[in-house]
């Protein structure tokens, strides 16, 4: 049988993974009707603390952002949630960039912190 679910992707830079997990934790029930993809480590958190079945790509910055930007870039992805920190040094600030740029170049809802995405995840619930 066809797999209609959609998509959602998330992904977390290290200083917002713990946001992540306990924005997961908050809207599991939410998440668990969506088929999830997100970047490696994240991916891993998403399973092990919050019991979550991920599809995980490569990490952030050996090309994972370029993989869920060249799904949301083929209509694949619902929501890109993407938590982003700001304070911190990225070498993968050009995917970064793109995967941005892709999200609002396909007019996909994308949410780079914990409050947008609780928006976000609302709407989608009710
Ligand atoms: P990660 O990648 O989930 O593998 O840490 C996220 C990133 O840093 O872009």
């Amino acid at each position: 049988m066809a797999n209609d679910k959609k998509t959602l992707a998330l992904i977390a830079h290290d200083g917002k993974k713990a946001d992540m997990v306990a924005f997961a934790l908050r809207f599991k029930d939410v998440l668990e009707r969506y088929d999830l993809i997100a970047t490696s480590t994240t991916g891993s958190l998403l399973a092990d603390k919050c019991g979550l079945k991920v599809t995980r790509m490569l990490s952030g910055p050996i090309g994972g952002d370029a993989q869920i930007a060249a799904q949301v870039a083929e209509g694949k992805v619902e929501a890109v949630f993407f938590f982003v920190d700001p304070l911190g040094k990225h070498p993968h600030d050009p995917d970064i960039q793109s995967l941005m740029r892709i999200c609002n170049a396909h007019n996909v809802p994308l949410a780079t912190n914990s409050a947008t995405a609780m928006y976000i995840i609302s709407e989608k619930a009710l």
